[in-house]
Parts: C-alpha cells; structure tokens; sequence
C-alpha cells in the first residue's frame, strides 16, 4: 500500500490532520488503537477565551477561537452532526475575592468577561452566594459525536487501521518511511502521551498532566451553558447527562481515576448543587502538555520525513485546528509555522537524538 502520509493516533490532533490532508486530495492511512482514556476522550470539549483565576486571556485567542468555530462547523456539515455548539461560560464566585477580581477584570477589558444581569436566573439550580458572572464568546466541542462520526468515515474510505502502532516496525529512509507493507512520504505523530516514549520525540519537554472527570446524570439542569464554580460543568450531548472536572495534576502514580478525585467532586457539587444526581461515569487521563505551555508542530530537523503534532496540553479543542492546519500548508506548500508552535525551536535538543 502507497500512500502520501501515515498518521498515527486519532484524538483531535489526527481528526483535524487527516480533515485537511483530505481536503487537499492527499492519501493517508491513520492508525489508531482506540485507548479510552486517550487525552481526547476524557475532555470535556470547553473552548475558553480565558484561563486561570485571573481570567487571563489565552495565547492567540483573537486568532485560534473564530478559526476553531468556523472548523468545527465546517467539519460537523461535512459529517452531517453537531460538532461545536456556542456556550457561555457562568461563573460562581466561590467566594467575595473572586468576585472582586472578575469586576476588576472587566474594568480592565471587557472583550471576554462581563456581568450577568440576571443574577437569580440560576436559584433553582445552584448554591451561589457571592454572584455570577459570563464568560463570552465561549463554545462547547462535542468530541463524543464528533471524534466516533470522523472515524467512521475514515474506515469506510480505507483510510484507518484499528490497531496499536508499533515503532519498532518503522524504517525512515531518505526519502520516505516504510511500515510493514505501507509506504508513504512521511509519518505524523498525533498519539498525545504515546509521544513521551517515542525514540523521535522524547527529548521535547513534555510535562504530562493528569485530570479526571466524572460524568453525571443531572435531570432538570439547562444545558445552555457550561457552569463553574471550584469545578466545571459542561453538558454533554444527549439526555441530561453533564461532565464534571477537573484536576491538574503534575505529580501522579499511575493514570487511573482517584477515589480522592470522586469524593472531592461529589463534596463540591453537593454543596454547589440544589438538584439531584447520580454518577454514571468516572474517567481519568493524561494531558499531552509541555513544558512551555506552546504546542510541538514541525517536522524533525535530522528527519524530514517525520513530523509531530502534539502538546495541545489543556486547549486541544482550540488549539488542533489551527496548528493542523498550519502543518499541513507546512507539508504541502512550505508555509511557516508560527515560532512559537515550530518544533524546529527545539533542533538541538532534538539533534542529540539520532
Ligand atoms: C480531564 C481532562 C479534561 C480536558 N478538558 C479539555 C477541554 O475542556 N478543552 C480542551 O481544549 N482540552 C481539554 N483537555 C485537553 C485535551 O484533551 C488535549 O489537549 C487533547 O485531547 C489532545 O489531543 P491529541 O489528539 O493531541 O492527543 P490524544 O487525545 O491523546 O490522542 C492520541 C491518539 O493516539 C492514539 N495512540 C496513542 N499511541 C498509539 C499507538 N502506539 N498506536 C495507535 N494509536 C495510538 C490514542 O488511542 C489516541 O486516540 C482535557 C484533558 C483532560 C485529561
């Protein structure tokens, strides 16, 4: 088998790659090996113009959240599904310094964080003492539609492998990559964590980033928005079920979810929450996220044939999009990719590779 590119892992990385080299007519084989609590699988799909307490606002939001509607859209039509919905955020002021802070923040600019005027819209709902507060434009990636709608495509074009990728089998030649019987021009790496181990990519400076969720059954909660206090809520599609997370955790054992991470987020929605709820699920997994907070976009300076799209860390809804984009035209039509992003601003650790 021939083709132009192989690309390992089906997360949103891959989705979004394989999308644009299929737009531009190129051949591919993805292989991907279903892990459940892959990064992509276990997120809730937030997109937020701003992070962190202070509300900061996300690196190149201006650019990367009009570009990710617009993709999600354009993909979910292609698909025939819903694959982003717009979401507000409300935010629970936990306590009388937050709110403080979030006034502030709009008296600074107001481009993403504003007041909410209907303060008691959400009595029925929520404990929420000290107020709330809306963060707009923010959206809601439906990756569980989404992800499941865009491999099936691919399988009933021929154009993915359901199995385990295995590196030992790879051999990089000169002017291209042989794996068992498939031949193509380059590879892509797009396995997240798979990436930690990987001989090409282990030296970059990944900082793997543990979370954990629990999905609950919430009847009679809206989902017209993505609800925040402590931990966040977001609705997931279909019957009243919403995700609840989550932790970032640099320091973990093992991947598997926590009976502390349970216990703290069922005190937190018992006391947050008026309506009653059942936990039907509960997920953990590790963020592919670096060091530097900047995504890894490129292709390996001693190795042209292989590439790398990877370190979407906490923003992998927002950040995919754009960057696959940006290596593909880097594939095809030897556009730059952004600095920041370029995996090339790491040739020399990488040279000590191979
Ligand atoms: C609890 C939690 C909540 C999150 N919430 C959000 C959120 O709300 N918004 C947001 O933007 N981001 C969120 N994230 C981060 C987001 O999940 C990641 O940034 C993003 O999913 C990374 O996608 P990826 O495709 O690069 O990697 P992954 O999702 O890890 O995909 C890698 C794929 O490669 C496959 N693979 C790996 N190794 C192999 C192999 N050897 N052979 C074959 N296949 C292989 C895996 O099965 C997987 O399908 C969250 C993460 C967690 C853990």
């Amino acid at each position: 088998m021939i083709v132009d590119y192989l690309v390992i892992g089906q997360g949103i990385s891959g989705t979004f790659l394989s999308y644009y080299l299929k737009q531009e007519g190129k051949s591919f084989l993805v292989i991907d090996d279903f892990q459940p609590n892959s990064s992509s699988r276990v997120a809730a799909g937030i997109i937020n113009p701003v992070t962190g307490r202070r509300m900061v606002t996300v690196w190149l939001a201006g650019e990367i959240l009009p570009y990710a509607s617009k993709a999600y859209a354009e993909i979910g039509q292609q698909l025939d599904i819903r694959a982003i919905s717009s979401k507000s955020v409300i935010d629970f002021f936990p306590n009388p310094f937050m709110r403080e802070s979030f006034v502030k923040r709009i008296e600074e600019d107001d481009q993403y964080v504003h007041t909410y005027p209907e303060q008691n819209q959400f009595n029925p709902y929520f404990h929420y003492e000290f107020g709330c507060g809306e963060i707009r434009p923010a959206y809601l990636v439906h990756l569980e539609t989404l992800l499941p709608s865009w491999r099936q495509k691919l399988l009933n074009e021929s154009e993915m492998l359901e199995e385990a990728f295995d590196i030992q089998q790879l051999h990089v030649g000169e002017t291209g990559v042989t794996y068992r019987n498939i031949t193509a021009s380059a590879i892509i790496f797009c396995d997240g964590a798979g990436s930690f181990d990987n001989p090409y990519f282990q030296l970059l400076p990944f900082a793997p980033n543990k979370g954990e969720a629990l999905i609950v059954e919430i009847p009679g909660l809206p989902d017209q928005h993505i609800y925040k206090k402590n931990m966040t809520l977001a609705p997931l599609a279909g019957s009243d079920l919403f995700w609840l997370g989550s932790v970032y955790q640099w320091e973990f054992d093992n991947p598997e979810p926590t009976q502390s991470f349970r216990k703290n987020a069922e005190a937190v929605l018992k006391e947050w929450l008026k309506l009653p709820y059942k936990v039907i699920d509960h997920m953990a997994s590790v963020r592919p996220a670096t060091i530097e907070r900047r995504p890894f976009v490129g292709l390996h300076p001693n190795h042209k044939q292989v590439g790398i799209l990877n370190g979407m860390g906490t923003k992998g809804c927002s950040l995919a999009p754009y960057f696959a984009k940006q290596l593909v035209d880097h594939l095809l039509y030897n556009k730059e990719i952004s600095a920041e992003a370029d995996v090339s601003r790491f040739s020399r650790i990488l040279g000590k590779q191979s």
